[in-house]
């Protein structure tokens, strides 16, 4: 495929393009051949209808279904070397896997900045400085102001400015070559912060003596550095799985290597990075969603040179380049966040897998709560599974203690017991969390007259009511509408919140605790990341407190001084008819669980519920989460779901409901004979409504294939969307399609 500079250059370059389209297009190269010849994972721009975009040449050939004169010619190559050889590979396989167009997979892949065509190497390296002659510049640059400007500008920099502020300041690079060819100013380069590791002097701290357990969880990942063997790092919180991934990374960054480490959107704190930047002398990097564009291309470039041995990030860090990848960890593995959902579906910690494999490099999947697929391979022998028991403060995870709702006077939620136990905790000089997974003030408005719920108008949905601002809100899709004054039916004056939301229930409290701050952390309450750190702070200087909030407080914060937490109703989550939400909502109670206790006082966890009865509920309180798991996994196996079976959900959506319903009946017709032939294993559910089946003013309708074995479910998939593709109905239907779906709504 390579192609030298003295071998005649290909005739026609395979180019993957953003589009959805699932296919590549052929273009001719261009005059001017990149320094190291044509080769796959040059970054073109292209002509595409009537735009230009950046592409990725996949294929260099010399032959094309169309007659070559009539192939329109790439218009530039945009770096000199390809893109690193094992991101094409991961993005090659995440397209294959996901279904997804190869063109949108590299495009949601590389940073923004790579996207509009920017060039990836040394954006930071190249600086421009005056030199001493240019004191008789002025005269010399009498005629050409824009440069005597520039000169000026240089001069006040006597150690060089970046390529990047000139040309912010209106420059051009051209200005700064005449500049260099009168020797006015020099170019220089100088090296990007974090060179590269000196493996002495690597710790800045030293490492905490390991207990038994994390020795030997941490020799079980060692035992092979070269090797593909995935653990299941298996531990409640505070169990010390933190350190033994800083004792990993330790000995990978030794080695010369580097480690990736993947946490929750929720858990990248200034508080971790900053744990793991005050234990290393080397640089680490954060790639997450709060960085510029700008910082985002550096660190991707700084990892993908191997400059940077250390990487932390969230979803989308997967896809960072290694130089030299040294081992893969994906803390929390169970959590949501991992799952993109919208346009490319994928999983982060499936690709992590994959990519671990890939590299042959260990593995690490870390949770306290770890997600049923990940239990059921560490059961089957494909994962070792390594348990961390004990917790490194004195006292064990609390029980759940389940609290009967059933016919008891509710205040914001709260039951008499529940509220004195709370002042008892703030009596003893403690701090309570408060969890209720319901932002607003009350899940809906309702007429005492005559019944009336407030609807959206767009969506199968209740509105929520808020107060701050007032107003009544539809969290599917943002619609917006003032709180009447009175029934829009019947006119009566007796509209009531119907429920608790967060703010009812911090209301509720402030009234109840008059000399106790309360604060409500939920996403209203916290639109400015900085919000959030500072009540955090304010927290964890100890004083008694009140915390009210959504599931941002139940993961990764260490809050020392909570010793009660009170989960305000369990049944929501238990009781939601999708497949996974029992298991979702037993790890979000365990993880708010763990929130109680961790330092000197042990804790007390409350749990409201109208089902204390509940058989799940009742497990999970009395023997933990590991012994629900176990259950849920049967309970999966019989009912032949995930990961005993392998899901992929077609959703459709239009506006007019018979578009939808019509080209999902065609599908399943399509999809039943194809698999009866080719892949029997195959089983295809639907069409149906999607459980909100009117969301946004489009009706959504779906289409369920289900298989013991991924690769006739893979066929299956391909034909389908082969098929849509080429379908012209389906080009007034909205489809995307889901490979190994979290939910099924
Ligand atoms: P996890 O990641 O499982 O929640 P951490 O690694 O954050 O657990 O550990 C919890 C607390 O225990 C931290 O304050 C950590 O510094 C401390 N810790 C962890 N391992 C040890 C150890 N071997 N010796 C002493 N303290 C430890
Ligand atoms: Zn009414
Ligand atoms: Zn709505």
């Amino acid at each position: 495929m390579l192609d030298s500079p003295s071998s005649p250059p290909p005739r026609v370059l395979r180019v993957a393009v953003p589009t959805p389209l699932r296919r590549l297009f052929d273009y001719r190269p261009c005059r001017e051949a990149p320094p190291g010849g044509w080769q796959a994972g040059l970054r073109v721009r292209v002509p595409f209808g009537r735009r230009q975009v950046v592409g990725v040449v996949m294929e260099c050939d010399n032959r094309s279904d169309y007659p070559l004169d009539q192939l329109r010619p790439v218009e530039a190559w945009l770096d000199a070397e390809p893109l690193p050889e094992d991101w094409l590979w991961l993005c090659r396989f995440t397209a294959r896997y996901y279904q997804h167009s190869l063109g949108d997979t590299l495009h949601q892949a590389m940073p923004v900045l790579l996207r509009q065509g920017r060039p990836l190497a040394g954006r930071q390296r190249e600086h421009w400085r005056a030199l001493a002659a240019s004191r008789d510049g002025d005269a010399r640059l009498r005629r050409a102001p824009r440069q005597a400007e520039l000169l000026s500008m240089l001069r006040q920099h006597p150690h060089g400015l970046p390529t990047q502020a000139i040309v912010a300041q209106g420059f051009t690079r051209d200005q700064l070559l005449s500049l260099v060819e009168k020797a006015l100013a020099e170019r220089h380069e100088i090296p990007l912060a974090g060179a590269a590791p000196a493996t002495t002097q690597l710790l800045a701290e030293p490492a905490l003596p390991l207990n038994r357990e994390q020795a030997t969880a941490l020799a079980a990942i060692h035992e092979r550095f070269d090797a593909f063997h995935p653990c299941l790092l298996h531990g409640v919180t505070g169990s010390g799985k933190t350190e033994v991934y800083l004792q990993l990374i330790e000995a990978v960054v030794a080695r010369g290597r580097q480690a990736l480490l993947l946490v929750p959107e929720i858990g990248l704190t200034p508080q971790t990075l900053a744990r793991f930047r005050s234990r290393f002398r080397v640089a680490v990097v954060a790639l997450h969603s709060g960085l510029t564009d700008n910082e985002r291309l550096d660190a991707w470039e700084a990892v993908a040179s191997g400059r940077a041995p250390i990487v932390i990030g969230t979803r989308s860090a997967i896809f960072v380049p290694l130089a030299r990848p040294g081992a893969i960890i994906v803390d929390e593995e169970h959590d949501g966040s991992f799952k993109q959902q919208d346009g490319l579906r994928y999983h982060a910690r499936d690709l992590a897998v994959a990519r671990a494999k890939h590299h042959d490099i260990p593995l690490v999947l870390g949770s306290a709560t770890p997600s049923l697929e990940s239990l059921y391979h560490a059961e089957r022998g494909n994962y070792r599974h390594l348990r961390l028991t004990r917790r490194a403060s004195r006292y064990a995870p609390a029980r759940l203690e389940l609290i009967d709702l059933r016919g008891r006077q509710r205040q914001g939620g709260l039951i008499p017991p529940t509220i004195e136990a709370i002042r008892e905790t703030l009596a003893a000089g403690h701090q309570v969390l408060v969890f209720i997974n319901r932002r607003g003030f009350a899940p809906t408005l309702a007429c005492h007259t005559c019944g009336w719920l407030a609807d959206c108008d767009a969506c199968d949905a209740h509105m929520t009511l808020h107060r701050q601002p007032p107003m009544l809100a539809c969290h599917h899709c943002d619609k917006h509408r003032p709180v009447p004054d009175a029934c829009p039916e019947c006119g009566s004056a007796d509209l009531r919140p119907l429920g608790s939301g967060t703010e009812r229930t911090e209301e509720t409290l402030a009234a109840l605790f008059p000399k106790v701050p309360v604060h409500r952390i939920d996403r209203d309450s916290t639109r400015r990341r900085d919000a959030f750190e500072q009540t955090l702070g304010e927290v964890r200087r100890g004083a008694p407190c009140l915390l009210v909030g959504t599931q941002m407080l139940a993961k990764g914060h260490h809050l020392p001084h909570v010793t009660l937490v009170v989960v305000v109703n369990a049944d929501a989550g238990l009781y939601a008819s999708d497949f996974r939400a029992l298991e979702h909502s037993a790890q979000l109670l365990t993880q708010v669980a763990g929130r109680a206790g961790r330092a000197a006082h042990p804790g007390r966890v409350l749990v409201q519920t109208l089902h204390t009865d509940d058989p799940h509920l009742r497990l999970l309180a009395e023997h933990g989460y590991d012994a629900l798991a176990g259950q849920l996994l049967a309970e999966r196996r019989a009912a032949a779901l995930p990961p005993f079976r392998h899901l992929a959900l077609l959703r459709l959506e239009s506006p007019r409901e018979e578009a939808a319903t019509s080209l999902g009946r065609e599908a399943a017709s399509l999809m039943r004979q194809w698999v009866a032939e080719h892949a029997p294993d195959v089983s295809c559910l639907g069409p149906v409504p999607a459980p909100m089946e009117r969301r946004q003013n489009r009706y959504h309708v779906h289409l369920l294939l289900s298989a013991g074995r991924r690769s006739q479910l893979h066929a299956a998939c391909a034909r389908l969307t082969v098929w849509l593709e080429a379908s012209p109905e389906a080009r007034r239907v909205r489809w995307s399609l889901d490979v190994d779906p979290q939910t099924l709504s």
